[in-house]
């Protein structure tokens, strides 16, 4: 058990809030990318090098990834003006495809045709909920069917399909999120990333956060529901590609600008959790006074035991026998 990654290097280009015309109430796009200013052709440039440069093993595959705003919001000319930076190195072979990040809103039958013409090969989109009301709470401006139908028409045109899906928006609930991650399912997305929502100072929900409208969830319910989502993906062989924003100098728990769930071991939290839950099962079916050794491999352990091995009390008690954790 463990989360997939591809076998690529990924060239994250951010795009901070750049032809979004949404205000969601969990967003502050400049704050999670850190980026306050547009972004030129040059700036694609120069950090599609910098990537480039940095990375030690040249023969590894190499994407560009257009991140942090809705791509396919911005101006055509614009896109279009970013895919040709992004193509140079393609003709060049230095680099395979290009991957962006959208709103279910802002797909269309002609917009997929010029991606595809440019080499964009993977679309991830921002589901966050499946419940009408859950995304009306949130401000998103689409619906459930606006996510339907993107989604098929990104696997018509044989786009690998992505899906962002939220933990803790106001109004929702882990049967709405479990219910939610059903219908994404059923829409087949190749990757999944889960996100807490932390609320975040100048976003609409750090408003509704200090007016007591908006209570963000605890750790280890964010960190329940997660594992719950995770675990119905994997059942279904979706990857998950990511579990929780990642931590930056900005993104952090000592923030004292972001509130709600945040801790910088997020992901680490959901899979030892899940470990653990997996774990009881089998201790719980075991015969008292044996002792349990279990055997797992070495990249796993650190999930099994826990974080300062919190999970060995939890196996040993209510089990009469010894409980031993060794690498396969
Ligand atoms: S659509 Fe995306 S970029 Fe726009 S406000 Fe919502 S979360 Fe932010």
């Amino acid at each position: 058990m463990h989360i997939k990654k591809d076998n690529m290097y990924i060239i994250p280009i951010f795009i901070p809030h750049r032809g979004c015309k949404n205000e969601c109430v969990f967003c502050n796009q400049r704050k999670i990318s850190g980026e306050t200013r547009d972004v030129t052709e040059q700036d694609v440039r120069n950090e599609i090098e910098k990537h480039l440069e940095m990375y030690k093993d040249k023969s590894k595959t190499k994407q560009i990834a257009f991140f942090g705003g809705s791509f396919t919001g911005l101006e055509m000319e614009d896109q279009v003006r970013f895919l040709k930076v992004a193509n140079e190195y393609i003709d060049k072979g230095l680099v395979k495809d290009i991957r962006i990040s959208t709103r279910p809103d802002y797909i269309s039958e002609l917009i997929l045709k010029i991606l595809k013409g440019y080499n964009v090969s993977v679309i991830e989109l921002g589901v966050q909920s499946m419940d009408d009301e859950v995304l009306l709470k949130a401000k998103r401006g689409h619906t459930a069917e606006d996510v339907v139908k993107a989604s098929n028409l990104i696997n018509k045109y044989g786009f690998e399909l992505g899906h962002q899906v939220m933990v803790g928006l106001p109004e929702s609930t882990l049967e709405k999120e479990l219910e939610t991650v059903r219908k994404s399912i059923e829409l087949k997305p190749k990757m999944v990333r889960i996100y807490p929502v932390y609320v975040l100072k100048e976003s609409k929900l750090w408003d509704m956060y200090e007016s007591g409208e908006y209570t963000p969830l605890e750790i280890e319910d964010a960190v329940n529901r997660a594992s719950a989502m995770y675990e119905e993906y994997i059942k279904h062989n979706i990857k998950v590609i990511r579990i929780g924003l990642q931590t930056t100098e900005e993104i952090n728990s000592k923030n004292e600008d972001i509130k709600g769930p945040v801790t910088d071991n997020y992901k680490e939290q959901v899979l030892s959790n899940i470990a653990k839950k997996h774990t009881l099962d089998k201790i719980n079916k075991a015969k008292d006074n044996r002792e349990i050794i279990i055997k797992v491999p070495e990249e796993q352990i650190n999930y099994i035991v826990g974080a300062k091995k919190s999970n060995i009390p939890q196996y040993e008690s209510g089990y009469s026998g010894k409980v031993r954790v060794k690498i396969r």
